[in-house]
């Protein structure tokens, strides 16, 4: 049996888990990354995108692996909101002085530039495909691995998404809902063009959203009650075109679709807590939120950021990593961002989905308020856009 000793061990190369083992790796720190899955296969067309806004590109940027995704991401320099009735809002970069308020980016090239880079990390050790089985605490942690193998480290950081494994071994609680909803993506091809602008239907069950990539395509975010996602989902090819045409008025002109749709269940979760005896969870290990706001991954950057510099300044220190005092630390940084943007995103998307006729009302009041209102509108706009909540360093685009 192989056994070996490390820093940290980090379980799950998602692009969160990733992101951060290059980070703490790059800072001289090492580091042991697990991740049950193989690496992306390259000719992987599926319709997932992420929207990310400038600060958590920023951290991307730290990783360094910004320029091997650029051509593949698309900016938003406009997001258009329009409601059943027809009202429509528009908010533009350049209300509050940015050219964009981040990059449509596909998961895909994404993580396998992640994984790239990874790879190339001196201090970083990758395990993929291996999986996380077990762990043990005391002075450290010895993490079990699928494959037998026997990690020795300081700490175990929890990035293995919405079952994380590390957040059931350490006990850590949650809470957790089933929203009944599911998105359904895929990449549509378009006779006009998008002009960078983010266009987000509110329609009663669910919103939808067509988010500018590279040349007139889009990536679609259709979210419906599961149920009817399903009915969607078994439609021919050219029926499920033709219902997307009509969910999307013809905004973009007449479309095709350039990928196979896939379909997402959605929940919310929320650890209790963010640490336990030596182990840390982050990004969707912590916290799942609904896609309507586009906010689930650059919640998950600014985990990534905090603990990179949280732990990078305690082993500048030569303090002990995995130690309460600097554990709580990230939690104390984390805690406010996180609960303000489940709870909010949660209360969002009753608003948005909404069929009750008195929040319809307010859907339709707080649309044309925030439109008609400039102070209100920019509020929103750095709100929801453009965070400072937690800007660390690295989201500033300062060094670790
Ligand atoms: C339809 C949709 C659209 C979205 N759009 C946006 C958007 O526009 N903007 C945005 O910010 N966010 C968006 N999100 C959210 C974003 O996609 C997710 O937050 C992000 O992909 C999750 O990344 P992660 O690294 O936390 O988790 P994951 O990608 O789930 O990675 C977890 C990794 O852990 C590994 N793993 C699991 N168990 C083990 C184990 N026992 N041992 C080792 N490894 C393990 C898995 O193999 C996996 O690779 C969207 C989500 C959905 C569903």
């Amino acid at each position: 049996m192989s056994q070996m000793k490390t820093d940290i061990v980090v379980s799950g190369g998602g692009i969160a888990g990733l992101s951060l083992g290059i980070l703490l790796a790059g800072a001289g720190l090492d580091v042991h990354l697990i991740d049950a899955a193989p690496p992306v296969p390259k000719a992987d067309v599926s319709g997932r995108t992420v929207a990310l806004m400038e600060n958590s590109l920023n951290i991307l940027r730290a990783a360094d692996i910004w320029d091997d995704i650029r051509e593949h991401a698309a900016p938003l320099a406009v997001m258009r909101i329009v409601d059943e009735s027809g009202a429509e809002a528009e908010f533009h970069a350049e209300d509050i002085g940015l050219k964009q308020f981040g990059f449509n980016i596909p998961n895909a090239p994404l993580r396998d530039a992640l994984y790239e880079a990874a790879k190339n990390t001196k201090n970083l050790t990758l395990h993929m495909p291996d999986a996380l089985e077990a762990y043990g605490t005391g002075d450290t942690i010895r993490a079990k691995l699928k494959s037998g193998k026997e990690i020795t480290a300081a700490l175990i950081i929890g990035a293995d998404g919405r079952n994380s494994m590390v957040r059931k071994i350490s006990g850590i609680e949650c809470t957790e809902h089933d929203d009944e909803q599911s998105a359904i993506t895929c990449l549509i091809a378009h006779s006009r063009a998008h002009n960078n602008t983010a266009t987000e239907f509110h329609r009663p069950g669910g919103p939808l959203a067509l988010v500018p990539m590279p040349g007139n395509i889009s990536s679609v975010v259709w979210i419906e009650p599961t149920e009817r996602a399903g009915e969607f989902m078994r439609l021919k090819k050219d029926e499920f075109t033709q219902a997307l045409q009509e969910r999307t008025k013809d905004i973009l002109g007449a479309i095709t679709l350039e990928s196979n749709p896939e379909c997402w269940p959605l929940k919310t979760l929320k650890a209790k807590t963010l640490t336990a005896p030596r182990a840390v969870l982050m990004a969707e290990a912590a916290h799942v939120i609904s896609p309507i706001t586009a906010q689930g991954l650059n919640l998950s950057l600014r985990d990534v950021a905090a603990l990179a510099e949280t732990l990078v300044d305690a082993a500048r220190a030569g303090l002990d990593i995995g130690s309460v005092s600097v554990l709580e630390k990230y939690e104390r940084r984390r805690r406010v961002d996180i609960n303000t943007r489940v709870f909010g995103v949660g209360g969002m998307n009753k608003i948005v989905s909404t069929e009750l006729a008195a929040l319809k009302g307010l859907r339709r009041a707080g649309l044309k308020t925030v439109d008609a209102i400039t102070p209100i509108k920019k509020i929103a706009m750095r709100i929801g856009l453009a965070p400072e909540i937690d800007a660390g360093r690295l989201a500033k685009g300062q060094k670790l």
